[in-house]
């Protein structure tokens, strides 16, 4: 061989080598705008000051090189409307049925996909706005073993251990752990993505009995199942009580393969009674991966804190469990000594009446423990809940676009009732309502519930996005309701 051609034969095999191989084990490497041709090809991407942009439909980043176990994050940022994905265990770059996909989208509710940023695709979603357009954020993913761990702006969103033989749907048929590419590509045509530039560690491959061997119960499987589904998955009512932290809570739901919603009892002789307090609330827990939601306690509600302070939250919700009766009594129905049953009829004849009043002029987005009566009659609820009574609280919840809480803690309303809101349109929401930190559950009624009903993911409750909140719209009652 001359020494020319040997020369570029060593040449092409340094250079391949450079090209193929990735971040050193161990050690963390940045790729930016200035070295990402020594480990990615870009597709129709612009170099430029701020990083990388990812302007059109078919814009992507690749790695050259494949790795397995490592941390990475990547600092992003989309203008309103760009939605994008970060896939890794991708063997196949060019395929969508390989690697897993987390999804990056800060829309708002109701806007573009349900899905957003950190959702680890129809494996573990995430529906929950966790970063905004035109800022910047990271997004974090760590894998190691068949552990999976995504990050928003250091809060972690999604997680997920693969399990042993795991079988997808025929179209994610290899969303699979594997020693793969990471690909960071738009996935739609609006708005652009900025990429500000990548740190990447590569992990050590923990030892065989390191890793944690799991097998998903039945229950477990029907949440696997709802997730490649992409159905909603959201627990929209419950509570730091009981000495429940928000971390404890967010680990709990994502430990059961939903989402929450965390709501303060707002009202009287609560902590939360007026807008500062109701702001101080609000801030404290702005920044947390849940959705925001305030409880509104008792009628008087609507006379205490003002629709621009109410507006922040994604979501409000009552029950129609405290107003007073025609005796002047205010009842709470949960608590015999305060609840007065004169006439059975009557009772209930005024128990639907006050619903009506209620979910037409608060300007509430679900209506929660629905249904519920006092211990005393509780034993007859099927007798007391005629179908007229149903239909008329089903007509007052359709009218007013009000979504019907199916309560796990207290199984309610019946199936029978759901069944009926179900054909009569009603749209419906999970919760939980746990009194303390060791009721939180599984869902398990609402699961049991939708199976019974047919409830799809159509027939789900999303939060209004910010433009189109109720009491922004209508306002508040000059009186109250009950
Ligand atoms: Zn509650």
């Amino acid at each position: 061989m001359h020494l020319s051609k040997l020369i570029a034969a060593l040449f092409l095999a340094l250079c391949f080598s450079a090209c193929q191989t990735g971040p050193k084990k161990g050690e963390v490497t940045t790729i930016d705008a200035s070295n990402i041709d020594n480990y990615c090809l870009l597709h129709d991407v612009s170099v430029t000051q701020d990083g990388l942009l990812l302007k059109n439909p078919s814009s992507s980043i690749t790695s050259q090189f494949n790795i397995r176990n490592f941390e990475l994050t990547a600092k992003l940022k989309t203008t309103p409307g760009a939605e994008g994905i970060l896939v890794f265990a991708a063997t196949d770059a060019a395929s969508t049925a390989d690697g897993y996909e987390i999804k990056i989208n800060n829309s708002d509710y109701r806007v573009g996909n349900l899905q957003k940023t950190g959702s680890l695709a129809r494996i573990r979603n995430n529906f929950v706005r966790t970063a905004v357009d035109d800022q910047w954020f990271t997004l974090g993913v760590n894998v190691e073993g068949n552990h999976i761990k995504v990050l928003v702006n250091d809060k972690t969103i999604s997680e997920y251990d693969e399990p042993m033989n795991v079988v997808r749907a025929n179209d994610i048929s290899r969303r699979i752990l594997s020693e793969g590419r990471i690909v960071i590509r738009r996935s739609n045509g609006t708005g652009e993505i900025m990429c500000g530039g990548i740190t990447l560690k590569s992990l050590n491959d923990p030892k065989p009995d390191e890793a944690c061997q799991i097998s998903p119960d039945s229950l477990m499987k029907v949440v696997d199942q709802l997730n490649d589904q992409e159905f909603p998955l959201i627990d929209f009512h419950t509570h730091l009580k009981g000495g429940l932290t928000m971390d404890q809570a967010v680990k709990h739901a994502q430990f059961i393969g939903c989402n929450y919603g965390v709501a303060a009892n707002c009202g009287l002789k609560f902590p939360v009674t007026n807008d500062s307090t109701l702001n101080a609330y609000y801030n404290a827990i702005k920044k947390e991966p849940v959705f925001k939601a305030m409880q509104c306690e008792g009628r008087e509600w609507v006379t205490l804190f003002s629709p621009k302070v109410i507006a922040q939250f994604d979501y409000i919700f009552t029950d129609a469990m405290t107003w007073t009766d025609l005796k002047g009594r205010r009842m709470r129905l949960w608590i015999p000594e305060e609840t007065f049953v004169d006439n059975e009829d009557r009772f209930m004849d005024m128990l639907v009446g006050k619903i009506e009043a209620e979910l037409s002029k608060e300007p509430v987005d679900i209506h929660a423990n629905p249904t519920f009566l006092p211990a005393k009659l509780a034993p007859d609820y099927d007798r007391l809940w005629t179908p007229e009574r149903m239909d008329r609280v089903i007509k007052v919840l359709k009218e007013n676009d009000v979504a019907l809480e199916i309560n796990a803690r207290f199984k309610l309303p019946s199936i029978t009732f759901i069944k009926r809101a179900r054909e009569a349109g009603v749209k419906f929401s999970f919760g939980t309502n746990n009194g303390s930190n060791n009721d939180l559950g599984r869902l398990e009624y609402c699961l049991k519930a939708m199976k019974e009903a047919g409830i799809t993911k159509n027939d789900m409750f999303i939060p209004r996005p910010s433009n189109d909140k109720k009491v922004m719209k209508s306002g508040l009652p000059a009186k109250i309701t009950g």
